[in-house]
């Protein structure tokens, strides 16, 4: 079989894995590229035929993996696209809101004339999202699925979000059939919300994502730290701006602030949450509870959102004017790596202030305004305007949903078996290179692969 890494290949996002095998092409993932402009630009060229792939393999819902879709069926892909249950009650809303948000940029741009193209277009519109949602086709956890004779694969869970699945597929090699696994984004087993990752079975080849590779992730409880930033910022009567990936992150976020209130750790603030799709991400973790940790309970999940003190913020104008708010109050909007969306409009209100502060809770990719935040770079800016940073910047990495060195090479480990070949993705440079170092010490008999962007890789 033919691998082609048509995306996250030496960077975190756009990730397009083509497979080719037994006459078939099919991708595993779909996503958008997010970042700097030469990344972004990627979304706009096809690097394969759309129309004469046979199926996508989804693995979960952000819009890095899968993001892409209505953009393939824009250009001509009418084939199955298999995902976890989970997976397709989230994508309804998610590419929705992709779609919502490209259109709402566009039209910002074309309002304020700051893009330089004219009229700005989107990449995709709803219309598109309603043609790609008819093509989902679920398929069980742990079952095998066959996409042609001697081509199968099966889900198990990978405990990154709700429904988030890794792979393991079967296909014909030179001596017999062989297994691959694609890890998919791949948890680190201590979120309070999600289960953990799933054992992985027995396979030959492993592709395994890098994003925290170079990297220890704290063990250590989040709530000194969180609770110190909210109150700082509440005793100088400011805003807490907390940009997060709008399912996952920012469930965890609230659960985090009404665990702190509930222990009178922090005073009662207002926090809203600044997301259309808010209730719904909350109504599918409450459809599947069997993804959630035990004591995830329904009140636990419904009580943020269900009191005074949490709002949902629903329209863009709503948005706009909670900029104008000036009294202390948390604000949880995406993107959460500041490629776009509500939050940009928060930050270009929040920063100049100094009595203000910003809070990462997740990964923040090379070249992004997320990184460039956290990287202390005073020259910012947002819809090509220059933006004051006087405001606080923090990133709390013990929110995260992604594995660190550590916690890939146990799972790895967990093979009855090393694999003879793995292959490494999703991950910055120093990232993939630190953790190649690491696999090849720990198993000394595995081939480590780190593939460049639209490279092949046979396996
Ligand atoms: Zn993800």
């Amino acid at each position: 079989m033919k691998i082609t890494f048509h995306g996250s290949a030496e960077t975190v996002t756009g990730s397009r894995l083509l497979c080719e095998t037994s006459g078939k092409k099919f991708l595993v993932d779909a996503g958008l590229f997010q970042g700097p402009k030469e990344l972004r630009l990627r979304n706009w060229v096809s690097s394969f035929k759309s129309s004469t792939l046979d199926g996508v393999i989804l693995t979960h819902a952000h819009i890095d993996h899968s993001g892409y879709l209505p953009r393939l069926v824009k250009e001509g892909f009418n084939k199955s696209i298999w995902c976890s249950k989970p997976t397709a009650t989230i994508l309804r809303f998610m590419l929705l809101d992709s779609a919502r948000q490209q259109e709402e940029d566009a039209e910002y741009a074309n309002s304020s004339g700051y893009s330089h193209h004219k009229p700005a277009e989107p990449l995709y519109t709803k219309k598109d999202v309603e043609e790609t949602l008819r093509l989902i086709t679920v398929v069980d956890d742990e079952e095998w699925f066959t996409i042609c004779k001697n081509v199968q694969f099966r889900f198990f869970r990978s405990g990154h979000i709700l429904g988030s699945r890794f792979v393991q597929l079967s296909y014909p090699g030179a001596e017999g059939q062989k297994t691959i696994i694609f890890s998919g984004d791949l948890g680190n087993g201590r979120s309070k919300l999600i289960r953990p990752p799933q054992t992985p079975p027995q396979s030959d080849v492993i592709v395994l994502e890098s994003t925290y590779g170079d990297r220890l992730l704290p063990r250590e409880s989040r709530s000194h730290e969180f609770s110190e930033i909210i109150n700082t910022v509440y005793k100088r009567n400011g805003v807490l701006v907390i940009p997060a990936f709008a399912l996952g992150r920012s469930q965890e976020v609230l659960q985090a602030i009404a665990e702190l209130q509930r222990e009178k750790k922090i005073p009662e603030l207002p926090v809203y949450l600044d997301s259309p799709m808010a209730l719904e991400a909350t109504k599918a973790h409450l459809k599947y509870p069997d993804e959630l940790v035990f004591h995830a309970d329904e009140e636990l999940i419904k009580a943020p959102i269900d009191t005074e003190m949490f709002r949902v913020i629903e329209t863009f104008q709503e948005s706009m004017a909670l900029c104008e708010v000036n009294r202390p109050h948390i604000v949880i909007s995406a993107s959460g790596m500041l490629t776009g969306g509500r939050v940009m409009h928060h930050l270009k209100k929040r920063l100049p202030d100094p009595r203000n502060a910003v809070v990462f809770v997740g990964y923040q990719a090379e070249g992004t305004k997320g990184r460039i935040l956290i990287s202390g770079e005073k020259d910012f800016r947002i819809h090509h305007e220059r933006v004051d940073v006087n405001a606080d910047i923090f990133s709390l990495q013990n929110f995260s949903a992604h594995a660190d060195w550590q916690d890939s090479i146990s799972w790895v480990k967990k093979m009855p078996q090393v694999p003879q070949k793995i292959i490494l993705n999703h991950g910055e440079k120093k990232s993939l290179e630190s953790l190649k170092a690491k696999l090849e010490s720990e198993f000394p008999n595995t081939m480590v692969v780190v593939p460049q962007h639209g490279s092949s890789v046979d396996v």
